[in-house]
């Protein structure tokens, strides 16, 4: 072909040329951008192709829950980015991380994860696999020995989420992927609030990412969606078939909505991360915040560990104020710019008391063991100007003074 007409991704691609040209499949027409196929179902030549295709001997599609065109395009540039061997899609976050793990556990079998994780998570891990009789670990996923003490004969994965929600804690990933690799174990880190651009788990040695696509990937408040990416050996063998049967499929709307945010993440990512790391600055010079958690910053408890696996801080802030929940809450209300919502990832700012709404069901105790305290509020940076976020946070924790 003269032109790039069906952009087969070329290796010398960058990063940022990769998320606007891999994967597009133009149809006969050649559109410029990305056809959205809402289709729930696709019409075969004769008997003979519909057959063949059933039996994966003609490759084109059958049914949208298996696979659709604008799916795959948001899959293959995903995959092309991330440098993964294979990708599915899915409906939502929790969708890919639950196809992930219930891909690999039966009845019997064990998980050891990082007890710092997204409340969702740990409800499928703790509470939902257990009805099904697998048993899990939670632990201190900063240390390397407590995974390997918690391996038992019959652990089966290790799951991991770092930078962690909302405190911000990192794990090890090349130190605990080995651990894992060492005792042949499946390795799968959530890579959520680092966002595929600044953190690489496969290249670090995870067996699988999973991605909640509602966040930055979307990166403006719009659709849910999720992914699981790894080998083609890990995703075809087990991730497809769960997917393909229970049907936690993405929409093509959503897919096309994601493809076409992928072309602009490294742009957002990159400016966001910018006004996050002087905002974590600034949070640390205003009235009443007695700490700032933020992975760029010097002062983070393992600021070497992010400096090695992350190159950038990241869009995500945890801080927290003198009076617990009621100093809290007069800043949250006192914002009149910031969105008070439980969401991150959007291009609009956007705080959360995480004691009272995303970890509110843990027990005190819990929240105590997680570092979750009263007066801890989680802030998520979007697009806006720094200067227009400075003041506001500035007047807020002014008036908060209490
Ligand atoms: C939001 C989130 C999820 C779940 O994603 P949904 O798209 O809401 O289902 C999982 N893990 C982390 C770290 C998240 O932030």
């Amino acid at each position: 072909m003269a032109n790039n007409q069906n952009s087969e991704p070329k290796s010398s691609w960058r990063p940022e040329t990769a998320l606007v040209h891999a994967g597009t499949n133009r149809s006969q027409w050649s559109e410029t951008s990305e056809a959205l196929y809402l289709t729930q179902g696709f019409v075969y030549n004769s008997a003979e192709q519909a057959e063949a295709r059933f039996k994966q001997e003609d490759p084109g599609y059958q049914y949208t829950r298996f696979g659709n065109p604008t799916i795959s395009m948001f899959e293959d540039r995903l995959r092309i980015f991330e440098g993964a061997e294979d990708c599915r899609a899915t409906a939502t976050g929790m969708a890919a991380v639950t196809a992930a793990i219930l891909s690999f556990v039966k009845a019997g079998d064990h998980i050891v994860a990082a007890r710092a994780m997204f409340g969702s998570c740990r409800n499928v891990i703790e509470t939902i696999c257990a009805r099904f009789g697998v048993t899990s670990t939670l632990i201190d996923g900063k240390d390397l020995n407590a995974w390997k003490s918690a391996i038992q004969p019959n652990t089966k994965l290790f799951f991991f989420e770092t930078p962690s929600n909302p405190n911000l804690e990192l794990v090890d990933i090349q130190g605990v992927c080995k651990i894992a690799r060492d005792n042949g174990i499946v390795s799968i880190v959530d890579n959520v609030f680092a966002t595929p651009l600044l953190q690489r788990p496969l290249a670090l040695g995870a067996d699988l990412v999973v991605y909640s696509a509602t966040k930055h990937i979307d990166g403006q408040g719009r659709c849910l969606g999720g992914a699981v990416l790894g080998s083609k050996e890990l995703i075809e063998k087990y991730v497809q078939e769960w997917i393909r049967q229970t049907g936690p499929s993405l929409a093509p709307f959503n897919a096309w909505v994601l493809v076409k945010s992928l072309e602009t993440m490294p742009v957002r990512i990159r400016a966001q991360c910018a006004t996050a790391a002087k905002i974590a600055d600034l949070l640390t010079t205003l009235p009443n915040v007695t700490r700032v958690l933020y992975p760029g910053r010097a002062d983070h408890p393992q600021a070497a560990l992010a400096a090695k696996q992350m190159p950038g801080g990241g869009q995500m802030i945890a801080f927290e104020v003198d009076g617990g929940k009621p100093a809290a809450f007069r800043v949250l209300n006192a914002l009149r710019l910031i969105l008070l919502s439980n969401n991150l990832g959007d291009a609009k700012s956007i705080v959360t008391h995480p004691a009272t709404t995303t970890h509110f069901k843990l027990t005190t105790a819990q929240r105590e063991e997680l570092g979750i305290s009263d007066g801890m509020i989680r802030l998520s940076i979007g697009l806006e100007a720094f200067e227009d976020l400075a003041d506001d946070l500035s007047t807020a924790l002014e008036a908060a003074k209490g």
